[in-house]
């Protein structure tokens, strides 16, 4: 059997009287490629957030190998996750990637990349540079490693932010429309490096309005509706006859 690599049981956000998150659950198995499909606005930047803890569900669990976090809203009203350094390590083990690139514009790609490495998992310059440099010729803009990210195309910018990603060594990834910031011309190439990560068994959770992405490269899509898992299940499944009407409705908008 094929461990889960990353649980979501039941997880809850409202922001103020809006309730974006009303029971999620969602396993990943290791080496999973996982597409999460809904309209704008439906909460799969909340879910990937809650997921890394940028925000703070109000209930719910995640579960990342052996590290168990679980949320609860406290008398104050306000959910408290498990401890600051739980979270911590739950982060590192966890690469995410933003729509907008989020590199640090003052860095250069070498140093984007290496920075967390070396500050937050205290591994040695030298061996985080050489990983870095082999990270950045496999998503091929090795020869940008001295640039500054302002010097960068948006989908060499993505690519840099990947490997970024991939130099702290996580468990799964987490995609948040990664194409979605490019000009067309540029998607092939970011979709090019996640195919290839995802031939390679990486566990992957992908926002994306890539429907052929969804259909060709992922195990598994799930579409979220109203706050719910409307659907989810192998691509043949949900885009054949599984597929819930609101999903045929949302992928004739979408195709
Ligand atoms: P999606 O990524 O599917 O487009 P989001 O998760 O970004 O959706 O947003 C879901 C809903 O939650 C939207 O109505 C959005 O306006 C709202 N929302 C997201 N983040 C916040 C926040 N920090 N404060 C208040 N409302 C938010
Ligand atoms: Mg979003």
């Amino acid at each position: 059997m094929i461990p889960v690599a990353l649980s979501v049981k039941d997880l809850r956000k409202t922001f103020g009287a809006l309730e974006v998150l009303k029971g999620i659950s969602l396993d990943a198995r290791q080496g999973d490629v996982i597409s999460i499909l809904g309209a704008s606005g439906s909460g799969k930047s909340t879910f990937l957030r809650c997921i890394n803890l940028l925000e703070t569900p109000d209930s719910g669990e995640v579960r990342l190998g052996d590290e168990v976090i679980r949320m609860r809203k406290g008398r104050d009203g306000r959910s408290g996750a498990a401890d600051r350094r739980q979270v911590d390590r739950l982060r590192a083990r966890l690469g995410m990637v933003f729509q907008n690139f989020n590199l640090w514009s003052h860095m250069t790609i070498l140093q984007n990349v290496i920075e967390a490495p070396v500050h937050v998992l205290g591994r040695p310059k030298a061996e985080c540079v050489a990983e870095a440099e082999a990270l950045l010729a496999k998503v091929g803009i090795a020869d940008k490693r001295h640039q500054y990210p302002a010097h960068l195309s948006g989908g060499q910018q993505q690519r840099a932010a990947i490997a970024r990603a991939l130099a702290m060594r996580p468990d799964v990834m987490l995609f948040d429309e990664p194409t979605s910031a490019l000009d067309p011309e540029l998607v092939g190439e970011v979709l090019r490096v996640m195919r290839t990560l995802a031939s390679e068994g990486r566990t992957m959770l992908v926002v994306t309005h890539e429907i052929g992405f969804a259909r060709d490269v992922s195990d598994r899509v799930v579409f979220l509706q109203n706050g719910l898992v409307d659907c989810d299940g192998p691509p043949a499944d949900v885009f054949g006859t599984g597929g819930s009407d609101r999903f045929k409705t949302f992928i004739a908008r979408h195709a």
